[in-house]
């Protein structure tokens, strides 16, 4: 979806303010959504909250919805699925699933992009552990993304995070930059070296989004054209924040209003 010889565009403060007026949306929407998610919901009803909740700000609408053909205003991917779930009125979540929503905002023309791994009723505690350590890796990815380090630290710092836990980090699918485009330069893959790949500017806005699974990090896509599973049906989850790359540490851009609780 990025182009590997693409400009990387820096941003100035109103334009990151912009972008955080956007995230802080989707950093509410999440918040409303905990208390939403549990067992007898369906994605197609978290799907028109979400809608109905991005859209009740003004000049505010779903940046996925659309974007490349995806149907949906968000992704609703369930379980063994990684991203990109179609939202359905077929999919009721059940007691021990666990739902990542991906959200995209639009608003006066620039982006925002978040995801949170939602737990429904009573998961196991392996599960709680997967999404205990993929937040553990997007905050230590988040400390990474400081001016003068460089792309491949906050993938170093991803899989540091995840060695030896027997999880394993997706590699066939990355971060992003985020601005007027929902995806622009550079890929922020989940996997590097220190000091490898664009050296990281004040101005740059990433979306860092790590995708673990309990399993192997194979993944295909579904006959959909859209889901992505894991191949081996392992669980999977997936946190994501917009990051902008100022000063001494990132700012998030798309924080919580309170804190997204994986356990609840
Ligand atoms: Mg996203
Ligand atoms: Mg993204």
């Amino acid at each position: 979806m990025v182009q590997r010889n693409q400009m990387i565009r820096l941003k100035s403060e109103p334009e990151i303010a912009e972008i955080a007026r956007g995230g802080a949306i989707i950093g509410e929407l999440f918040a409303v959504l905990q208390d939403v998610v549990r067992p007898g919901v369906t994605t197609a009803e978290l799907d028109r909250l979400s809608e109905d909740f991005i859209r009740s700000h003004d000049g505010a609408v779903p940046a996925f919805k659309g974007l490349y053909g995806f149907p949906g205003a968000v992704c609703t991917s369930t379980n063994a699925e990684v991203v990109h779930g179609i939202p359905s009125r077929r999919r009721v979540l059940k007691d021990g699933d666990i739902v990542s929503l991906d959200v995209g905002v639009r608003l006066n023309g620039w982006c925002s992009d978040s995801a949170s791994t939602f737990t429904v009723g009573d998961v196991d505690a392996a599960t709680r552990r997967l999404l205990e350590v993929t937040r553990e890796a997007l905050d230590r990815a988040i400390a990474a993304a400081v001016p003068g380090n460089h792309v491949g630290d906050i993938g170093a710092a991803v899989e540091g995070t995840v060695r030896g836990t027997g999880f394993a980090v997706v590699r066939d699918l990355v971060g992003h930059g985020v601005g007027r485009e929902v995806h622009e330069a550079p890929q922020v893959p989940n996997f590097g070296r220190p000091g490898q790949g664009p050296r990281l500017l004040d101005g740059m806005v990433l979306a860092i989004e790590p995708m673990l699974t309990a399993g192997a990090e194979s993944i295909r896509t579904l006959d959909d054209g859209w889901t992505v599973v894991t191949s081996d049906g392992s669980r999977s989850a997936h946190f994501e924040h917009t990051v902008a790359v100022t000063g001494e540490r990132a700012r998030v851009l798309t924080a919580s209003a309170r804190p997204v609780a994986a356990s609840t």
